[in-house]
């Protein structure tokens, strides 16, 4: 068994033929996943310097030189890369005294930082299949981005407790914005909500819970509560629509989350779709008390570090990316930026970032070709075996980068 670590579900259960030294079939992988192995051959990085082909060792050479005579540095990405890679990355940046970043800043970092703090009470996506009845998703659409999340982990398995199938044992929520794939899903047994605000049915949660009518859903927010109070296990993963729905302001949720707890279990999981964000979050929780946006110079978190930041503040002289491709995400305004300071990459495949950088170091890639460990959304590590090995990978190339600093 492998497991793809094309998402934050990190299936462990991938089964894979091979033939004359390459992948044939790929069995219970979602079409993503499949994907990752099928085509690991496809669009991979080359070694370069300014632009130009070069081999590995001047490749390296190069970005040795770059981080030795940096000044200001940020080490951005890393959450497609195992925890063994990670630890050497903010290895780099304390020696350096550098930023480091990834994308859990615009991502579900916020919700990781509560859960590590105990602020949120949370369980594991294997509880979910055994004990979970109402199974709510807020502002995340499962079905197209953690593909494999409701028939492996919740909706769909029968497992523990809820052995009865899904139309009788589970009773599916969908919050959303708009009807997605995930919110046509909410059939039998099941409610779907359509928001404007995610606020406002904070509010008329909490209406309902003190015992008067809900100023929207008046029919649905009873319900839901009342099938919630059936069960002593019930989940809600929060994706980036009640993150950006909160508008940065938690405590309204948390003390929602607190007030449920009051009557019955209700725990809440992160639903993001980085294989490793999570992992990366733990990591420098442990080391520094904060989960991103650190700066080891003057040892504090803080927004103005965030990478898009740095970039916008012309903060930094050099950038190492990796496993990431900022160009291709940030706004332009940042990636005119990010394009004229010197920018190492680091990834296993051609990148849109890669084409404007100082140096490219092509590496592997995370469970096809290097082994290691993640960090599942719900907190749990996986393992990851490689199904070949590659010489060169992210651990062997941040290695040769600790040695100049
Ligand atoms: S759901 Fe995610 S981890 Fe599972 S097979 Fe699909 S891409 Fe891979």
């Amino acid at each position: 068994m492998y497991t793809c670590a094309g998402c934050s579900c990190l299936c462990d259960d991938i089964e894979i033929e091979t033939e004359k030294g390459d992948v044939k079939t790929v069995f219970n992988a979602c079409r993503r996943g499949a994907g990752i192995f099928l085509n690991y051959r496809l669009s991979r990085a080359e070694p370069m310097v300014d632009g130009k082909s070069a081999d590995f060792e001047q490749a390296i050479e190069k970005a040795q030189e770059l981080i030795q005579s940096s000044e200001k540095l940020a080490i951005y990405g890393l959450d497609t890369t195992t925890l063994e890679v990670q630890e050497l990355a903010i290895k780099l940046a304390e020696k350096k005294g550098a930023y480091i970043d990834d994308n859990s800043t615009f991502c579900l970092g916020d919700f990781v930082e509560t859960i590590l703090k105990g602020e949120l009470p949370s369980t594991t996506l294997e509880e979910v299949k055994n004990n979970a009845y109402v199974i709510t998703y807020w502002g995340s659409d499962a079905y197209h981005s953690l593909s494999r999340h409701m028939s492996r982990y919740t909706y769909y398995p029968r497992g523990g407790k809820r052995q009865r199938g899904y139309e009788e044992d589970r009773f599916l929520v969908v919050i959303d914005v708009r009807k997605t794939h995930t919110a046509k899903l909410a059939k039998k047994n099941a409610r779907f909500l359509q928001i404007r605000d995610d606020l406002e049915l904070i509010e008329a949660f909490n209406q309902a819970l003190d015992g008067k009518a809900p100023s929207i859903f008046v029919n649905d927010i009873p319900r839901i509560l009342k099938e919630m109070e059936k069960a002593d296990f019930n989940v809600i993963f929060g994706g980036l629509g009640l993150k950006y729905g909160l508008k940065g302001n938690y405590d309204p949720f948390k003390n929602l989350m607190a007030r449920l707890n009051e009557r019955t279990g209700v725990y809440f999981i992160p639903a993001g779709c980085h294989p490793n964000m999570r992992g990366f979050n733990e990591l420098m929780f442990e080391k520094t008390g904060e989960i991103n946006r650190y700066s080891f110079r003057e040892q504090r978190s803080s927004d103005e570090f965030a990478f898009h930041k740095l970039l916008e503040n012309d903060a930094i002289d050099t950038a190492v990316i990796i496993g990431t491709d900022p160009l291709n995400s940030l706004p332009f305004e940042y990636a005119k930026k990010l394009a004229k300071i010197n920018t190492i990459v680091i990834d296993p495949r051609e990148t849109f970032t890669g084409r404007f950088a100082k140096v490219v170091l092509p590496s592997a890639i995370a469970g096809v070709e290097t082994g290691g460990t993640m960090i599942r959304s719900d907190g749990v590590r996986v393992e990851l075996k490689p199904l070949f090995e590659k010489e060169i990978n992210d651990e062997r190339i941040l290695g040769r980068l600790l040695e100049v600093v």
